[in-house]
């Protein structure tokens, strides 16, 4: 059965769930024409920067091809998301850009839904997009104010690197999001949460603004990204990997031993924050009581030195990397 238009696609599941009027879209700030013309026009904050950001998910690359529409949105616009809360930014606003095998109302009804409780839950607005035909792919660009950037060239020799909350569960979860293996219950749901829930860091961002020195959120494991902030930084760093906080889905998917922490450090996907803290603020970062943990110190000296309990550790990856 023949879908919808490509002009009856972007009113009924697109223009129609983002007026920026509609009740369902409370957050449509600074839009002064959304969906449905040439350009969306938008008015930044006064005094504000923007901050914009565009990732692309690939059909069988970055999530199964036949994944849930609903939670395949879901993650398309968190990972996107997680961008604007590593930089410190507001969302605003998205665009979209959507290929599609076919026109197919079982699966854009679904998809749109994901997107409309996602942008309404973060406060974001699609502005605009482009609909072709082609193997499923989504780009989402994102566009956020900030005015305390978090980047990643701040960090300064003996700052103090913190993760946000525990790595590694999405690296666990990876297996039984693909159907390679079955969990318990408890365990696909935990799963399920952190592949295609992951949660953008906006209140950890807002409350390190002030002290962090650096910051990004860890998309290809912890390993490969803190190298941002060393290169970015013209530092080194070195990691104490017995203080890194692992998810509670790594002990029990990959047991306590070498898997357990090669998914905590180099896997992907957990949209964590990584940041540096210069000594002087350390009082004040243990002050706002957030689950946030030291785990290693910038260093003149360059590269990335893992020790465990004291001795040299060498990793097999240091992340994912498309080429
Ligand atoms: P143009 O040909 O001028 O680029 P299109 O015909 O591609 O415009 O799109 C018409 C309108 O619908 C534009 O405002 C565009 O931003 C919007 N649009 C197209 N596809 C999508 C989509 N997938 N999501 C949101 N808006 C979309
Ligand atoms: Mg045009």
């Amino acid at each position: 059965m023949a879908g919808p238009g490509e002009f009856e696609l972007i009113r009924d599941y697109f223009s129609s769930r983002f007026q920026p009027d509609a009740e369902s879209t409370s957050q449509g700030t600074g839009v002064e024409l959304g969906i449905g013309d040439d350009c969306a026009l938008l008015i930044p904050p006064a005094g504000k920067m923007l901050a914009t950001s565009v990732d692309t998910l690939v059909a069988g690359v970055h999530f199964p091809e036949n994944a849930d529409p609903y939670r395949i949105a879901s993650r398309a616009l968190r990972v996107n998301l997680s961008d604007l809360a590593a930089m410190n930014a507001e969302p605003l606003w998205f665009t979209l850009a959507l290929t599609l095998p076919e026109s197919s109302d079982t699966w854009l009804e679904p998809f749109a839904r994901g997107l409309a409780d996602t942008a309404h839950q973060f406060g974001i607005t699609l502005v605009g997009g482009d609909t072709t035909k082609g193997p499923l792919s989504i780009t989402i660009q994102v566009t956020g104010a900030c005015d305390k950037p978090l980047r990643r060239d701040g960090a300064g020799d003996g700052d103090i690197v913190f993760v946000s909350n525990d790595l590694g569960a999405a690296a666990a979860a990876l297996p039984l999001v693909l159907g390679q293996m079955n969990g318990s219950e408890r365990q696909q749901q935990l799963a399920d949460a952190a592949y295609y829930f992951p949660e953008p860091q906006f209140g950890t961002a807002r409350a390190i603004g002030e002290y962090a020195s650096a910051a990004l959120d860890i998309s290809d494991g912890l390993l490969g990204d803190i190298g941002h902030i060393c290169n970015g930084s013209g530092l080194g760093v070195e990691l104490y990997l017995e203080k890194v906080p692992q998810a509670e889905l790594v002990a029990e998917i990959k047991g306590n031993g070498a898997d357990a922490l090669e998914a905590a450090l180099t896997g992907g996907d957990d949209y964590q924050l990584c940041f540096t803290v210069p000594e002087k603020h350390l009082a004040a970062v243990a002050g706002l009581q957030l689950p946030l943990t030291a785990i290693g110190r910038m260093t003149a000296e360059r590269g990335v030195r893992c020790m465990l309990n004291g001795e040299p550790w060498q990793p097999h990856g240091t992340g994912y990397r498309h080429f």
